[in-house]
């Protein structure tokens, strides 16, 4: 371990060995004893170790999150919002230290981890004005003398889940607005990435703390699936903030479904590019690459096909093949790298996988895949990113595999460019890239991607905190962060108060006694 590293695991609070959960800013005490070691995907040392909650540790930490709601419920909202405008300024100092833990148990390049700790402060920014806009509706009453309105209650525990590839900021988009809306929170994170989950529970648990605030708001415990499945067949959590593959998506709405709890979830994509004829090339290509290796592929986002114009198909295939040849491949903390490593070496086996899949169908590879070998790829995780010519409807391209391989599909009329983007079980993003605005209306429109997002003249890949954030079809239909997406985290209730001497009936029933 590089001596940068071990002073920022120091500055963060982390040790060797790391405990199975915390209510606050004590560590639970150790009660079990299987452990999660996570190995930085960088240069495959050991970081340190954490343990797993036991289901002790997990009932503990819902009793401590039951008590905290009844205190942290009664909170102003306003005043929520000032804990959370702390939990961003505290993020504001340590995100050199958080974004370089997440670029290195992750794997994703160093811009990309302090942009994933800007995204916790932007979404903190927004719960804070958030705080005060908590909006009901007024509506007439048929009664006279009568008023109605309608008003949001916090749920109670939010439960969080989340995946590897966005270890930090999935977890703060849920909890920025959890907490202003008034509930409490359990998170679990990705065994991939446990570290970097407890780096977020101390930065949190200090602000808590600082603020004579009782323990048990924002709680973490960690572990695989099974922890999970604990909380998805807790009844004791209303809410279910699930982000993971579709195969963990139909798990957790199935469990979550039959106990009538909520859940919202966001899950696997399969995201397309239209390259159109009328496309600035120079530009599109900047969004292909990016799209398509950025993260090494591992993003919800990535762009994983390309339907390009048969007029500018040639053209367009021959500046990716060359950008692709310029791709620098390495240790994501060297910011002259393009593409770090994949998670782990599962992920390699099905990267090769999908390679030879594709082939199997008929693929055609114009820029060939493997993987990389050598001292400078110690971990066994870095891939080269590859691109093939495939038909939308081979079994191995409607399926999401999570690795930098790119699919070049060919199109003539929009409407059969639209279509294709839309032939898959998944509906994250999407984007056309058209300088003709007929086109990007088309796209845009009722007939046009059916996708959560659609964007013009930019990529699929990366999303602002501003708007609803999710997805249709297999995606999981949940909408997290910005516009109104709030209200998946709260119960409404809908209130008439009479104010005259009488009590009428709605509908003019009358009841006479
Ligand atoms: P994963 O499904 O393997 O795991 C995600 C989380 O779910 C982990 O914390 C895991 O322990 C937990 N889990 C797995 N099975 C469970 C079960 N049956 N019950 C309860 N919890 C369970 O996903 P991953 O490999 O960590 O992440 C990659 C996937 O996440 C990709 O499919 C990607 O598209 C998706 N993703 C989607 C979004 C989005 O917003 N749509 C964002 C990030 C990642």
């Amino acid at each position: 371990m590089s001596t940068d590293i071990q002073s920022i695991l120091n500055k963060l609070g982390i040790n060797a060995s790391n405990a199975a959960y915390s209510t606050g800013s004590n560590w639970g005490v150790e009660l079990n004893a299987n452990t999660l070691e996570s190995f930085s995907p960088v240069d495959g040392k050991l970081i340190a170790s954490a343990k797993v909650a036991s289901a002790a540790d997990y009932d503990a930490v819902v009793h401590k999150a039951q008590e905290a709601f009844t205190a942290w419920r009664t909170v102003p909202a306003p005043k929520r919002g000032e804990i959370v405008r702390q939990f961003g300024d505290a993020l504001r100092e340590n995100k050199d230290a958080l974004g370089t833990l997440v670029s290195y148990e992750m794997g994703k390049s160093l811009q990309e981890g302090f942009g994933e700790v800007q995204e916790m402060i932007d979404i903190c920014d927004f719960a804070v004005g958030l705080s005060r806009q908590l909006y009901g509706l007024t509506m007439h009453s048929e009664r006279p003398s009568h008023r109605m309105y309608e008003q949001w209650h916090p749920l109670g525990i939010v439960g969080i889940i989340s995946a590897f590839n966005f270890p930090v900021a999935v977890w703060s988009w849920n909890t920025a607005l959890a907490l202003v809306c008034g509930n409490v929170c359990i998170w679990k994170p990705s065994e991939k990435t446990p570290l970097t989950a407890i780096a977020c529970q101390h930065i949190i648990a200090k602000v808590f703390k600082d603020n004579d605030i009782a323990e048990g708001v924002c709680n973490l415990v960690l572990g695989d699936r099974e922890v999970g499945e604990l909380m998805t067949n807790d009844g004791r959590i209303p809410l279910i903030s699930a982000t993971g593959s579709t195969r963990m998506g139909k798990a957790v709405g199935a469990a979550v479904g039959a106990r009538l709890g909520k859940s919202l979830l966001e899950l696997g994509g399969n995201n397309a590019i239209i390259i159109s004829e009328h496309a600035d090339l120079d530009m599109s290509l900047i969004g292909a690459v990016f799209g398509a290796v950025g993260t090494a592929g591992q993003r919800c986002t990535s762009t994983r096909r390309l339907i390009i114009h048969e007029s500018v198909y040639d053209a367009f295939t021959a500046k990716l093949v060359k950008a692709y040849g310029q791709l620098r491949i390495g240790d994501p903390l060297d910011q002259n790298n393009h593409v770090g490593p994949l998670i782990d070496t599962d992920a390699v086996a099905a990267y090769l996988d999908s390679i030879a899949k594709c082939k199997e169908e008929g693929g055609n590879f114009v820029v060939e895949g493997g993987v990389l070998s050598g001292d400078a790829y110690i971990s066994g995780c870095y891939v080269k990113p590859c691109i093939a010519e495939v038909q939308n409807d081979f079994k191995i391209v409607q399926h999401e595999t999570f690795a930098p391989i790119l699919y070049l599909i060919k199109y003539k009329t929009l409407d059969e460019a639209i279509a294709l983007q839309n032939a898959v079980p998944q509906g994250l993003s999407s984007a056309i890239m058209t300088l003709n605005l007929r086109e990007a209306e088309q796209f845009l429109s009722a007939k046009g991607s059916d996708c959560g997002i659609a964007n013009v003249n930019i990529g699929t890949s990366g999303a602002e905190i501003g708007g609803a954030f999710g997805g249709e079809k297999e995606t999981g239909g949940g909408r997290e962060s910005g516009s109104d997406a709030w209200r998946a985290y709260m119960r409404r209730q809908t209130n008439t108060i009479n104010y005259s001497n009488t009590l009428p009936l709605a509908q003019g029933i009358k009841f006479d006694l």
